[in-house]
């Protein structure tokens, strides 16, 4: 079995897998309750806090835990005061956790000014250029989750605060947490998940500068800091703490390795005659390319045939075709025949070989 899927979701790391059955066990105590457990099982909680924060080298307490990243995103989206400003600036290539909200916030009076662009990344004047007094937020993700483009975030976050220090910038860094470095200097808002890094699905966080600027969309009994209420996931906050420290680790380590296996893709790209949907400005773990020849899903089946797992975009896109390729401009005939490859730093030369080679065979056998 080859995967190459790992933007959807990835595998959970042994370690986190051996060690959950024993923190469940020591740790299955409601943190908010009293006694001598209870308290330890809150402060092994509050320490995932401070791992996380560590990874993105922020204020512990300016951490919240929730249970998707989609969630993170609606907490934030939603939870803001728009009675003083009422424009948010939004790039058009957002995952859908972001876009499926515009018509919810236009109920509340919300305006939506999109950055749109065909090169696939955003430059700091397509943000300036709309950006004005009655902007209350910016909201650009830091990795495109569909073909890796890599958005210059903190340069733009900069750039965003020095003309005005009170428009609130946000990032899904869903597909860069736990992989890159941040600043995060010039962000009010960061969005991440853990089931994309190797940790648990149903973990995940949201970095909140200042928590005074977000009203709560779950009301309850007033967890995490009074943004998210719900019974503290303890085992999830872990994984997604472990996973993140494990992940970087091997991302960081393995930056040039992932940087080979591209220009491999590359290669088999130009040699092939495919068309490289990833802009020059992207990650090397996620690619994204077009045969041109053949409708993605049948390649996806005939792969899938052969025990290799791609996609065609974002897992989220449900079998539709990808918007994120159709907004940048290309044809039905590029939309359609899209493949996205997503690697890990334990992807091996040979299985991206192996691909190549099953891509090659396959356009050349079902090819009309
Ligand atoms: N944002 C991006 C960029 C993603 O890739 C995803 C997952 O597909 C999400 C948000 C949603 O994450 P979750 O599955 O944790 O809700």
């Amino acid at each position: 079995m080859i995967y190459l899927d790992f933007a959807a979701t990835s595998p959970v790391y042994d370690t986190i897998l051996k060690n959950i059955e024993e923190m469940y066990k020591k740790y299955f105590y409601n943190p908010s309750s009293k006694y001598y457990p209870a308290i330890q099982a809150q402060k092994f909680y509050e320490m995932q806090r401070e791992r996380v924060a560590d990874v993105l080298k922020v204020k512990k307490d300016s951490i919240v835990f929730t249970a998707s990243a989609t969630e993170s995103n609606n907490l934030v989206l939603k939870g803001l005061n728009y009675k003083d400003r009422q424009k948010i600036v939004v790039w058009a290539l957002e995952h859908k956790s972001i876009t499926a909200q515009f018509e919810t916030l236009k109920k509340y009076g919300v305006k939506i000014a999109i950055i749109n662009n065909k090169i696939g990344v955003v430059k700091e004047d397509d943000v300036l250029n709309l950006i004005d007094n009655n902007t209350k937020l910016v909201c650009i993700m830091g990795v495109n989750n569909e073909t890796g483009a890599l958005n210059p975030i903190e340069r733009i976050a900069e750039q965003i605060k020095k003309y005005d220090k009170d428009i609130l910038v946000m990032t899904d860094i869903v597909q860069w947490f736990g992989k890159l470095e941040i600043n995060l200097e010039n962000v009010d808002f960061a969005t991440f998940s853990g089931h994309k890094i190797g940790g648990l699905r149903g973990c995940a966080g949201l970095y909140v500068k200042n928590k005074e600027k977000l009203h709560s969309v779950i009301e309850g009994g007033g967890h995490e800091f009074g943004i998210r209420s719900g019974t503290e996931n303890i085992i999830g906050a872990y994984s997604l703490a472990e996973a993140a420290v494990i992940s970087r680790k091997k991302y960081m380590e393995n930056w040039g390795y992932l940087m080979k296996l591209k220009e491999i893709l590359v290669h088999f790209c130009k040699e092939n005659g495919f068309l490289i949907n990833s802009p020059e400005e992207s990650i090397p773990y996620i690619f994204n390319f077009s045969t041109g020849r053949i409708p993605s899903e049948v390649l996806i089946n005939y792969l899938s045939s052969k025990g290799i797992f791609v996609s065609s975009g974002s897992a989220c896109n449900k079998g539709k075709s990808s918007s994120v390729l159709k907004t940048m401009g290309f044809s039905d005939i590029v939309v359609n025949s899209s493949i996205r490859v997503s690697l890990h730093p334990d992807t091996r030369l040979e299985d991206i070989e192996h691909f190549c080679h099953e891509v090659k065979e396959g356009v050349e056998k079902l090819a009309l």
